[in-house]
């Protein structure tokens, strides 16, 4: 039976990090480079904790399944990077980002770890200047910084709409130099498709290599799974094709528990969905509600085009009801409002499915020049995939699924409920509740990265004495590799009529009908009906290529077969979580449970703590676990953003 410590430190707030550094055991220098650690992923979160344990002295190797570590889905980040530097002096301080993001994510989050990630904020800052990344800098040759949700401070700092490419170009050089140098091993076109655990430790992984086919396994003294988010479960989404949830599903199956699963963010502001072909949806930054004002008609079917509908035929729904936050109120808020609006028939577009993102009030104010310094390259991008061009006539925008704030469940020391096996980025249940405030993923990744795990992993590899392992021969890697293969054997099998895709993309309308924006115990019971379901087509209808396995090449449909089989399982866990959180809080919206003006309803009475769901075997309901929520700092209370 699973346990759940958190480890977190108790005192003043702005003084536990700094005593649970003190208390935590060091390995020295000489003897780090007796330890192997594995890290599995190098985005953000993963490039930055490869580089740092190799820079200490750990050897590492590290895995990604793309072709290089640059192509991690980190690189798709726009808006920018929060942190409490202050430099605009307009009352930012560690407490405030610490509040403010203890808030936005409606009192789901621990506080200890929320402090800690305000406070090494800062550092990232300077850490990544020193990297040489290109943030946006004021006249004075100062760092720039601009507005996002859920905040009243100016605390984002930016490179354009590219900020995410270029933090990971800083994270990818400095891993790249110790490639060179030998301490790390690059493990490519290599995907994990198993955590081996051996006398209750994560000593090891199964990858099958991507372009060979071959199924391997690697052992180690600590595993560290950075491998992103669970979006894609959805279908349709705004992270990158490839991200999934194979790497902390396998995970989870081999005990470690699986924290707030249903917590999804879905983002206000995406390109609408067009067509029954799309695969992909495409975000347009939260930044931009900096400047674009979000509206709908105010009458219900008004089809005329925008420049046609006067000022006062128009409703700036965010500025009328949150007017203290206007238009970059928090994201699952401003998501609700829009959906609100479409569902009362005043929605835009071809669909009726999107609201106006107008930037005319802007570039009249600041001239397109500037608007076009600003945004040029989110605006290009609008131009080229909708045809519109934005500086003439507004954007038009609808809510997609971005971001899972749910993920595997880590104490203070970023340790899973495995012994040895981290989780790190968004992989893990994260610091930002039920609801993430824009800017702060990347802060979080990397503060997991270059400033949390690098100290927290050594006070586990001082206190555990492991003997070697040598996987060829090991009983439990042979196991686990056999349980790989045999699963691989039985995908290509199948030989069904249907492809992976018809499937995800079944699995996605379902999660998005029935544990989308709104969520209900009817609709819910509906979705843990349906899923299995799928699932049961799945298994004896899909068509992959090709009869044999090992040695097989290059299987696109194979590794897709492998992950949607995993989002199938994860989707029903999801929907769970769901229906028994039947309180709203955040982007988990239970229709159930809101305030006589359609706001979420929290129930702390009840729901005051992170559930952490264990896997209890194949067939068998997952057991649940609470980890209660402790506010000794901010006491928990309606969010209102009016
Ligand atoms: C369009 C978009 C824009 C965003 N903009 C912002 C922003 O402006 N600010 C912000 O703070 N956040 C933003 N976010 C969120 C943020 O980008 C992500 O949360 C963050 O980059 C995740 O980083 P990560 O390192 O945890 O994971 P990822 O960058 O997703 O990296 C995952 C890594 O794991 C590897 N991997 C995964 N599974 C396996 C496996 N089984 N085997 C081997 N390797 C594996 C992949 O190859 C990859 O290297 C945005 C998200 C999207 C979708």
């Amino acid at each position: 039976m699973l346990t759940l410590d958190a480890k977190a430190p108790t005192g003043p707030i702005d003084q536990r990090w700094d005593r649970h550094k003190f208390d935590l055991k060091l390995v020295n220098p000489a003897n780090k480079r007796k330890y192997t650690v594995i890290v599995v992923g190098t985005g953000l979160a993963g490039a930055s904790a490869a580089a740092t344990l190799s820079e200490l002295g750990y050897r590492v190797l590290a895995y990604c399944f793309h072709d290089s570590p640059r192509r991690a889905h980190s690189i798709a980040a726009q808006g920018g990077i929060n942190a409490a530097k202050n430099y605009q002096n307009d009352g930012d301080s560690v407490f405030r980002l610490f509040y403010d993001t203890i808030k936005g994510g409606d009192f789901r989050a621990r506080e200890s770890n929320v402090y800690r990630l305000a406070q090494v904020s800062v550092n990232i800052i300077d850490q990544c200047v020193a990297q040489g990344v290109p943030f946006a800098r004021e006249y004075g040759g100062l760092l720039a910084n601009r507005s996002f949700g859920g905040a009243q401070v100016s605390r984002t700092f930016y490179a354009r709409g590219q900020t995410g490419q270029q933090l990971l170009l800083g994270a990818y050089q400095s891993l790249e130099r110790q490639i060179a140098e030998g301490a790390v091993t690059m493990h490519p076109y290599t995907e994990l498709l198993d955590v081996v655990v051996v006398d209750g430790r994560a000593r090891g992984i199964v990858t099958r290599d991507l372009l060979t086919g071959a199924v391997g396994s690697v052992a180690a003294d600590a595993v560290v799974l950075a491998t992103g988010g669970y979006g894609n479960v959805f279908y349709l989404s705004t992270n990158a094709r490839g991200s999934n949830a194979t790497a902390i599903w396998r995970a989870y199956k081999r005990g470690a528990a699986f924290a707030n699963p249903c917590f999804t963010q879905i983002h206000p502001t995406c390109i609408p969905v067009s067509g029954d072909f799309q695969s992909k949806l495409t975000l347009m930054s939260e930044s931009l509600r900096n400047d674009g004002r979000v509206w709908v008609p105010l009458r219900a079917g008004d089809t005329r085009a925008p420049g046609a509908i006067a000022e006062s035929e128009r409703d700036y729904f965010l500025e009328r009801k949150y007017p203290s936050f206007g238009n970059l109120a928090p994201r699952d808020i401003a998501s609700r409002s829009a959906k609100e609006v479409c569902d009362e028939g005043r929605g835009v577009g071809p669909t009726g499915l999107g609201v106006y993102l107008d930037f005319a009030d802007a570039i009249r104010r600041l001239g397109e020049a500037t608007i076009r310094e600003r945004y040029g390259n989110l605006f290009d991008m609008y131009q080229r995939i909708t045809g519109e061009n934005p500086y003439a006539v507004p954007m038009r925008i609808y809510p997609a699924v971005h971001y899972t704030m749910g993920g595997l469940w880590v104490d203070y020391n970023l340790m899973t409920t495995i012994p040895g096996l981290y989780a790190i980025g968004e992989a893990n249940f994260s610091d930002h509740g039920a609801n993430r405030l824009g800017a702060s993923a990347l802060m979080q990744g990397l503060a997991d990265g270059y400033f949390v795990l690098p100290y927290t992993i050594g006070d586990y590899l001082a206190q555990t004495r492991s003997a070697p392992v040598d996987p060829e021969t090991h009983p439990a890697f042979r196991a686990v590799e056999a349980e790989v293969t045999a699963r691989l054997q039985r995908l290509v099998e199948i030989r069904g009529r249907r492809t992976v895709d018809s499937f995800h993309r079944e699995l996605g309308t379902v999660m998005w009908d029935l544990c989308g924006m709104a969520r209900s115990d009817a609709g819910l019971r509906l979705a843990l009906e349906r899923i299995p379901a799928i699932r049961e087509a799945f298994w004896s209808d899909v068509a992959v290529p090709t009869a044999a396995v090992a040695g097989s090449g290059l299987n696109q449909e194979l590794e897709k077969a492998g992950r949607v089989a995993d989002f199938l399982e994860l989707g029903e866990l999801m929907c769970r979580d769901a229906l028994h959180r039947t309180e709203s809080c955040g982007g988990h919206f239970r229709v159930e449970s809101q305030t006589p003006e359609g706001e979420a309803l929290r129930d702390d009475a009840h729901f005051s703590y992170a559930a952490a769901w264990e896997y209890a075997g194949d067939g068998a309901p997952p057991v649940l676990h609470r980890e209660p929520l402790q506010f000794e700092v901010v006491t928990p209370s309606q969010r209102s953003y009016k």
